[in-house]
């Protein structure tokens, strides 16, 4: 369960340039659920999906994953969350253009004990999830937008990540592959039990999840 307690995220605390991202947010999201985070650009969507990935701090409340609180969690510990219980597609996919479709599937995998074989076969298996076995050697520069959000897809989930974090995974998509992208985050949250959070400016894709959480100058809509 995530349960994000009273949060607040300024950026440039005390200067002149603060900004408050997010302003007392408290929410909880259970296992299994797919929830969107909708609002207006700048409301913090993106910072409240970075502080629950654990890859950025809140300046005041806590992060509470599973019952452990990420958000007073050592280095270590906290890597550990990131690499095992997290998986993120960011906004502009963050891959690596000038590897394979494969390599990129296995950089998550880097830090595991399994054997070369048996990483290949993972991240095998992760590329035809999202149908994109036919490119499994092709680098990722030469691939269209909904592709390569399938391959960040696939990254996401190679770690066997029990919650799953997309900021607008389709802001980019046409609405063919918009829908494609959409069946394979349910999919994901249906036949495997993810919990999944999504950010969309879209209330079409917002139709598809459980419920929508809206935020709006960094606090929750009630
Ligand atoms: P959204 O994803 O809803 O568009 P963000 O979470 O990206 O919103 O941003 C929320 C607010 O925080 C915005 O006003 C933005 O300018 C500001 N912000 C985001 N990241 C930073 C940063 N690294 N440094 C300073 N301000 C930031
Ligand atoms: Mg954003």
């Amino acid at each position: 369960m995530i349960e994000v307690r009273n949060v607040i995220k300024k950026y440039n605390e005390n200067l002149a340039n603060e900004c408050v991202a997010v302003n007392g947010v408290t929410i909880n999201i259970n296992d299994g659920e797919i929830v969107a985070i909708m609002g207006k650009s700048g409301c913090g969507k993106s910072t409240l999906l970075h502080l629950i990935a654990g890859i950025d701090f809140p300046t005041d409340g806590e992060i509470i994953i599973d019952g452990e609180i990420i958000s007073s969690m050592q280095d270590k510990q906290l890597s550990r969350y990131r690499r095992k219980k997290v998986g993120i597609v960011l906004q502009d996919f963050c891959l690596i253009e000038e590897l394979t479709v494969l390599d990129n599937v296995l950089v998550p995998l880097n830090f595991t004990r399994l054997s070369r074989n048996e990483k290949r076969d993972l991240a095998t298996k992760l590329i035809f999830q999202v149908d994109m076995e036919k490119n499994l050697n092709k680098h990722v520069s030469q691939l269209s937008g909904g592709e390569k959000q399938r391959v960040a897809i696939a990254r996401a989930l190679v770690s066997d990540a029990s919650i799953i974090l997309a900021d607008e995974p389709t802001g980019s998509l046409d609405k063919d592959n918009s829908v494609k992208i959409m069946d394979m985050l349910l999919r994901i949250n249906k036949n495997y039990g993810k919990t999944v959070v999504i950010i969309t400016h879209d209330s079409d894709i917002a139709a598809y999840c459980d419920r929508t959480i809206t935020l709006c100058d960094g606090q929750v809509v009630v």
